[in-house]
């Protein structure tokens, strides 16, 4: 077995010991690639394009590290549900930093490595099913151009896993911008050290908002742009009805990418009140507060960061309430900027936001399908609209065709490429595919899905199974953490 030649960097641990513990992954038994990611390996000049599955199943399933590697885990807290606890790294290790020719810095983790000193009373492990699902969806969302962390590969342990049952048990290399969190502000915060706070806003500026080192107010100026880049993001899921579904503070990154793929699940019909996850009762996370959370997540920030803002509380207070206050107009510019980019409104005029709202009512009082009833109008396939014998909409289509750009109305490739989706990852399809691993062994479904999510934009003939949501409806489809 050969030691593979990655050389990793450490950054992270320039920061002060609080903030990490050193451990190394827990060997697995049988260690078996069932997925590796060629096209990120390439794109991240990873040399490991080419090497022995068994060597490379060693390696990321963390039983051969490779030479000078310092892995750790990282300490961070979170309101879960409203809740704050001190949490971290409970199942996920960094091997180290990977930097591109291009001097991009990515976090690679492995998560389902084994137990840290921040488990609790979890077993540090994952299931084959819920790895591959962050893999598909992780996948699927960079394929919509929506920021998110990346799946290298899913390594199968050869282990059981125990959730009420025995389960295969995997583990999930992540590569992630990196893996700071609101929830690890929320953790040095808390630290009550203000030198903590200190170093973990610097590192963080030095890092992933490099502009911000000449300001004379980083704190304020790093809140404010995380508000920004959360704005988009949440803007961006809106646009494709994708539900997070455990939007807690730790699940929130600072470099704005998505992270944490449990239970989400996409829109199918559209209805905005919709929360899938098994564990969301009071729909805190449904997909029409998903703005409202992202701007509580903030607050959460500021909150953190206070001490750095000014030394003088009120003033401090004062300046990050107002700061956190702006995310709304953030949001609604960035929501209407997707909106209207989907709906092919070439500029901005002040009645689009009606324009647009009108098409989602109607939309909702149909039940009709989000994503199909997008693709449908923007690719001049209004046969595929069921509801486009409604009155409401024959008025509403003839002002959109006033405002809109019909130049751009789509049978070219240019545009059917980037604007709406044909395939997204339909919840029965995932849910299909999982089933296969899990109950056959057997990847090949899950292989084609991932085919399908990875080229979204065209329809191809021999994929139309996958375009619609299940016959069904798939009523009360529930999604679960899944662990
Ligand atoms: P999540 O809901 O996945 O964001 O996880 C919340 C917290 O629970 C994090 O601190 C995780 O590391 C921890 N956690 C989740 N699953 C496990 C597990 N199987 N073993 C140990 N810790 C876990
Ligand atoms: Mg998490």
């Amino acid at each position: 077995m050969n030691n593979l030649n990655l050389k990793l960097q450490n950054s992270y641990t320039d920061l002060p010991e609080v903030f990490f513990t050193r451990i190394s992954p827990t060997p697995v038994t049988s260690p078996e690639i069932v997925l590796f990611n060629d096209y990120l390996s390439e794109s991240l000049n990873l040399s490991l394009t080419g090497v022995n599955k068994k060597d490379l199943a060693a390696t990321l399933s963390g039983n051969l590290l490779p030479n000078n590697t310092n892995p750790i885990s990282q300490a961070y807290a979170g309101h879960q549900f409203g809740h704050f606890s001190i949490l971290g790294d409970g199942r996920a290790i960094v091997i180290g930093e990977h930097v591109t020719k291009c001097g991009k810095r990515f976090d690679i983790q492995f998560k389902g490595s084994g137990p840290t000193p921040y488990s609790r009373q979890g077993d540090g492990r994952a299931t084959l099913s819920s790895m591959l699902r962050e893999y598909l969806i992780s996948e699927a969302m960079n394929a919509l151009g929506i920021p998110t962390t990346r799946s290298l590969a899913v390594v199968s342990s050869g282990e059981s896993v125990y959730r009420n049952k025995p389960l295969p048990g995997a583990i999930l290399t992540r590569v992630a911008s990196s893996h700071i969190r609101v929830g690890t502000f929320q953790y040095a915060a808390a630290s009550g050290q203000i030198n903590n706070l200190k170093a973990l806003t610097n590192y963080t500026i030095k890092r992933h908002y490099p502009l911000l080192l000449e300001s004379d107010y980083p704190a304020l100026a790093l809140l404010e742009e995380v508000s920004k880049r959360q704005a988009k993001l949440i803007a961006e899921w809106m646009g494709v009805g994708f539900i997070h579904g455990v939007m807690n503070t730790d699940n929130m990154t600072i470099s704005g990418e998505t992270i944490d793929y449990g239970p989400c699940a996409f829109l199918d019909k559209y209805d905005p009140s919709i929360a899938f996850s098994s564990i969301d009762h009071g729909k805190r996370y449904a997909f029409e507060k998903q703005a409202a959370i992202a701007n509580w997540n903030l607050a959460r920030f500021a909150e953190s960061l206070l001490p750095l803002i000014d030394p003088d509380k009120d003033t401090a207070l004062k300046l990050a309430e107002n700061s956190v206050n702006q995310f709304r107009d953030f949001f609604e510019s960035e929501w209407l900027r997707v909106m209207r980019k989907k709906m092919l409104i070439p500029d901005e005029k002040s009645d689009d936001p009606k324009l647009i709202w009108e098409f989602l009512e109607i939309m909702q009082s149909s039940g009709a399908d989000y994503t199909n009833s997008f693709y449908a109008l923007t690719n001049n396939r209004l046969d595929l609209i069921s509801f486009s014998k409604n009155p409401n909409f024959i008025n509403w289509h003839k002002k959109w065709q006033n405002r809109t750009n019909q130049n751009l109305l789509i049978n070219e490739d240019s545009n059917e490429k980037s604007i709406n989706p044909a395939y997204i990852p339909r919840n029965h399809k995932v849910e299909e595919a999982l089933q296969a691993v899990e109950v056959n062994g057997n990847i090949e479904p899950f292989k084609r899905l991932l085919t399908v999510i990875s080229n979204p934009y065209k329809i191809r003939d021999d994929f139309s199974e996958y375009l619609g949501p299940s016959e069904d409806g798939l009523v009360g489809y529930q999604t679960f953490c899944g662990t």
